[in-house]
């Protein structure tokens, strides 16, 4: 396919990777990027660490206004898809209808509201807007109630406490980040936390948001602002309403192509096999989501027929800790924490995951030892005391 109509739902980090890497490729045909926001797309990682503090949105953007009459792509900013109708292959959106020959989903997550009275009196993080709101009112705060210790609302705490303010986090579950990473390296943030004066509450569930703060196990936080990082929802109702098959997200096969053959999906709102376990999974990472486009542009490009095989990577930078995951571990993986503290997570026999803080290096080793889909076993790492570099694969 050189020629045909390509449209991009979503004007994200997904949505505007895919445009660039067609263009890339040698893609000819007419790419349009359709998106809800009204800005220029940008990067979000940032929003929750260096933004809060500087407020410069300009290095927030990838690419500039020019770069999309320079590749000759049209981008439709503030205009939200309406419908997806495959059959005469059309999106409608607020101001008209698009036909493609291929439709690429980027629409990335919203966030989860739980349903707490007053919960209206709370701010979101998750779009450049929200972030603009959040900082301008933590100018005149003093203390500020983080529901959610999960990556986004650790790291907005520690940009919060670096900012002087009184910082409480309320966490439902026993530990921090419960989804994302072991148990020990949930006691070791939670230490770093608490030793830069967060005061963080475990078992924590937010019974009730209001002016005067948060209501947490029964007792009252006061607060100047409540911040809402409960998790997220992928935007699937579209895909749905079109008949695509949905599994906790737009559900794909190793190519990224939806249950409908011209329809491709990335991203956070995707859900696809983990090239290691094929288990289906959805990733709210960039890695995944800008090795997401290549694949997708690859094939719409050049016919190639490569199945989706990269090592998952996550980042989250709190303070000066910079977290950094190679692989992926569900919740029940067996943890074994090394001298050094790097965390290494099994599923079975099998390695997961690697965790490592302020370790690059043992990061990249592990990057290296899980790629394709390589799962080396518990006995050869217990076998090298938990060093990398020598395992032969
Ligand atoms: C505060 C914050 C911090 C983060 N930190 C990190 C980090 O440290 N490391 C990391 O790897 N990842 C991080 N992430 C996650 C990362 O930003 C996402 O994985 C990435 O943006 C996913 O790209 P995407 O294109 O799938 O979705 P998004 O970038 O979210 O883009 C989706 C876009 O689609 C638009 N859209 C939705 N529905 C429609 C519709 N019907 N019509 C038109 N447009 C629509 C949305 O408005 C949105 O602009 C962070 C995210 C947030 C919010």
């Amino acid at each position: 396919m050189t020629s045909g109509r390509i449209v991009i739902v979503g004007a994200g980090q997904g949505g505007l990777q895919a445009a660039v890497c067609l263009r890339q490729e040698g893609y000819l045909g007419p790419i349009t990027l359709i998106g809800s926001e009204n800005h220029l797309p940008y990067q979000r990682p940032p929003l929750s660490k260096a933004y809060l503090k500087t407020g410069q949105a300009d290095s927030l953007r990838l690419r500039p206004l020019s770069f999309f009459n320079d590749q000759n792509i049209t981008l439709l900013l503030g205009n939200a898809v309406t419908n997806i109708d495959p059959a005469t292959q059309q999106v409608a959106h607020c101001s008209g209808t698009l036909v493609y020959d291929h439709l690429i989903l980027a629409m990335g997550t919203r966030n989860l509201r739980p349903d707490i009275p007053g919960l209206e009196h709370a701010l979101d993080l998750r779009t450049l807007d929200d972030a603009e709101r959040l900082r301008l009112a933590m100018i005149d705060a003093h203390s500020v109630a983080v529901i959610g210790g999960g990556f986004i609302g650790l790291e907005f705490a520690a940009v919060a406490r670096g900012l002087g303010l009184q910082v409480t986090v309320a966490e439902a579950a026993p530990r921090l980040m419960a989804r994302v990473v072991s148990p020990q390296m949930s006691e070791h943030f939670l230490k770093l936390h608490r030793a830069m004066g967060t005061t963080i509450m475990l078992n924590a569930s937010v019974s009730q948001v209001n002016a005067k703060g948060i209501v947490a196990c029964g007792s009252t936080v006061k607060a100047d602002l409540v911040v809402l990082a409960a998790g997220v929802r992928p935007n699937t109702e579209l895909a749905q309403q079109a008949g695509l098959a949905i599994d906790n997200g737009v559900r794909t096969n190793a190519h990224l192509l939806t249950s409908d053959p011209a329809i491709s999906a990335i991203g956070d709102c995707a859900a696809f096999p983990d090239p290691a376990t094929g288990r289906l999974v959805r990733l709210e990472s960039v890695q995944a989501t800008t090795d997401h486009a290549r694949l997708i542009a690859r094939r719409l490009t050049k016919g190639s027929s490569d199945k989706y095989t990269s090592v998952p990577w996550f980042w989250s930078d709190q303070a000066e800790n910079k977290l950094q995951i190679a692989g992926f571990a569900t919740p029940g993986d067996v943890a074994i924490m090394r001298a050094d503290g790097a965390v290494f997570c099994f599923e079975g026999d099998y390695l997961s995951a690697v965790e490592t803080v302020n370790d690059p290096r043992t990061h990249m080793q592990a990057r290296q030892l899980l790629v394709g889909g390589a799962r080396p076993t518990r006995d050869i790492l217990d076998n090298q005391g938990y060093e990398i570099s020598p395992i032969q694969r």
